[in-house]
């Protein structure tokens, strides 16, 4: 049996979607070809990336609205300065709220003037800011909806005349948002789509072509869109995967069902992180996210303790990031309540026996 998977990025996918993949890099179709030995100009593989980005599409309830969805490369981080390229003319606003931010920031002031609205580095990016001003005259406002490393989540998002864009790499597809209200969404396919080596685009194509600059091609939007997102070889394998997922999404009754299952799984786990007296939350309760649930043992000691229970109970990918350190159990569309439940069994298991 599969271990209970609560890695944060690359992270778990659905059993099924790993089942047909695996079975598309022999025998993609019944061609009697691997998926990944074809042209991506194929006729086969057309329909699958077009698949994709319709799915993707229908998802955010964003079609027939003038936006595209692009499946690029270069992962969430090269969207931090593609955003800015594309968009920065003088000045853009950023909400700082963790690593993540932080690096988008640096990238974009390489463009033009930054405002950061606000930060939570006073506290260690534990809560989102709020009651915050944008300034009208910015090119655009940058934030990101979940903060993988710290475990806090936007719960709502701020009203601006200003153009919307978004890094949404570790909550897509988790929850129902009016997707209508950003202008750019980003999202690397390795936290709830897909394997790493693609990241979703999804672009208001009435905001592009206003900056003043030269744009490379690999990095101009519009020259993605006008090519179907084939300017060059998309990476077929992550972009198959995502669709498979985006699939199964949908047979399943979309975000709509699975933002219940997601709320019931972060449920179970933080009533336990709140109730147990041997842990504590690392985020500030109003914002902690539903995907990525930051915690610590209360007394480091039982570290080594708590470290072997949870391996020999096959849970898998519990360790903070490296720059924080404690626990974090991701649970991404695809992690079952199951094993949330494995998880929380261990955790009381630690307290009777501690
Ligand atoms: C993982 C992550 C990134 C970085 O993604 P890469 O694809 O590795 O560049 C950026 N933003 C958020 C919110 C993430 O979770």
């Amino acid at each position: 049996m599969k271990k209970h998977n609560f890695s944060a990025g690359p992270c778990i996918l659905p059993e099924e979607v790993l089942q047909k993949a695996s079975e598309a890099v022999i025998n993609f179709n019944n061609n009697d070809l691997s998926l990944i030995e074809i042209s991506h100009r194929s006729a086969p593989f057309v329909e699958v990336i077009e698949n994709a980005r319709n799915l993707a599409l229908e998802h955010l309830n964003l079609q027939d609205k003038g936006y595209s969805a692009l499946f690029l490369q270069g992962g969430a981080s090269m969207q931090f300065l593609m955003v800015a390229y594309n968009l920065l003319n003088k000045k853009a606003a950023y909400l700082n709220t963790g690593t993540w931010s932080s690096k988008a920031i640096k990238e974009a002031k390489l463009f033009g003037d930054l405002v950061e609205v606000a930060s939570s580095k006073d506290k260690d990016f534990s809560y989102i800011p709020k009651n915050y001003e944008i300034p009208a005259d910015a090119d655009y406002f940058h934030c990101t909806s979940n903060n993988t490393i710290y475990g806090t989540q936007m719960m709502s998002f701020p009203e601006t005349s200003v153009p919307m864009v978004c890094d949404m790499s570790s909550d897509i597809f988790s929850k129902r948002i009016d997707f209508s209200k950003f202008d750019l969404i980003y999202a690397g396919a390795q936290k709830n789509m897909g394997p790493a080596g693609t990241t979703l685009v999804v672009v208001k194509d009435e905001i592009l072509g206003k900056v003043q600059r030269q744009i490379p091609s690999m990095l101009n939007y519009q020259v993605h869109i006008e090519k179907d997102s084939m300017f060059n070889t998309p990476p077929v394998f992550p972009v198959y995967v995502s669709m498979l997922t985006l699939q199964w999404l949908k047979d399943l009754g979309g975000i709509e069902f699975i933002e219940k299952v997601n709320n019931q799984k972060a449920e179970l786990l933080y009533t336990e992180i709140d109730r147990n007296p041997l842990f504590k939350g690392f985020a500030a309760k109003e914002d902690r996210s539903v995907m990525n649930a930051t915690f610590n043992l209360v007394d480091k000691a039982l570290e080594t303790k708590f470290d072997a229970m949870w391996k020999e109970a096959r849970i898998n990918g519990l360790h903070g990031h490296r720059s924080v350190g404690g626990y974090r159990a991701s649970m991404y569309n695809a992690l079952p309540l199951y094993s949330v439940q494995a998880l929380v069994d261990v955790m009381q298991e630690l307290e009777r026996t501690s």
